[in-house]
């Protein structure tokens, strides 16, 4: 579609540009943090000690804002194998599962057959535990994530939905969902679904939000099924 086409080129300008930048700003940021880090233990200045864990935190979010972009511009960080799944999935849950408890959510997911599909594996973690997270973030009180994989051997397709009970989306924020630095959180990038999107497109899948209000939320991506044939 050629409106998704200007919107690709428009991202991989943005991210030329901002890769050059976001290098150079990283060094002095690890210089800041450093020394912020050992005067904070020094000090006994009582103010000090008591924002430095704020100032901490957000150079970190900065970097994470930096580390997502640099993410995004280099696709030669993209090896291409055949992937289980179940497995990645899997793994991705264990490592959700402190965090979901923590805030009072379970997450839902029945192991099932093996599912090879041809993707890279660390790429596609980050967006399987981006969209989790997202589930995690969207729950006040307690709720559920519920995770499941669907094979479709006819039409060479494995589908992965994951659904939440959280506080849903608006049509107006549905639409806005992956445009860069779109967020409704305080301490939120607004990267995190660009970045899910773009991995997602570069396995050959496709993603798909749907949202209501007070509902929920439910994400199903796709991906072309890999043959075992021998
Ligand atoms: P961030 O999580 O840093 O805000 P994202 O790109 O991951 O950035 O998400 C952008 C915005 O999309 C979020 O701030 C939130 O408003 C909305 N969103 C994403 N996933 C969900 C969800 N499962 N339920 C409700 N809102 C969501
Ligand atoms: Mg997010």
């Amino acid at each position: 579609q050629f409106e998704e086409m200007v919107y690709l080129d428009k991202l991989t300008m943005i991210g030329q540009l901002t890769a050059s930048i976001a290098h150079e700003i990283r060094n002095p940021l690890t210089t800041v943090r450093g020394f912020i880090q050992f005067l904070s233990k020094e000090t006994k200045d009582e103010q000090f000690k008591q924002f430095s864990p704020i100032i901490l935190e957000e150079l970190d979010r900065t970097n994470s804002i930096i580390t997502n972009y640099l993410k995004m511009t280099k696709p030669e960080q993209f090896h291409l194998t055949d992937i289980p799944l179940h497995e990645v999935i899997n793994g991705c849950v264990q490592l959700m599962r402190p965090y979901a408890s923590y805030t009072n959510v379970s997450i839902e997911w029945e192991k099932n057959d093996p599912i090879f599909i041809r993707g890279d594996v660390h790429s596609l973690k980050q967006a399987i535990m981006n969209i989790i997270k997202n589930g995690i973030e969207a729950i006040e009180g307690q709720g559920i994530i519920k995770i499941n994989v669907k094979p479709d051997y006819f039409k060479n397709k494995v589908q992965l939905r994951i659904s939440d009970n959280g506080r849903g989306m608006s049509q107006e924020q549905l639409k806005q969902i992956g445009l860069p630095f779109y967020t409704t959180k305080s301490k939120g990038t607004g990267l995190g679904s660009m970045v899910t999107n773009k991995i997602i497109r570069d396995m050959n899948g496709s993603i798909e939000y749907e949202s209501e209000i007070g509902q929920g939320t439910k994400v199903t991506i796709e991906f072309p099924l890999l043959h075992s044939e021998t």
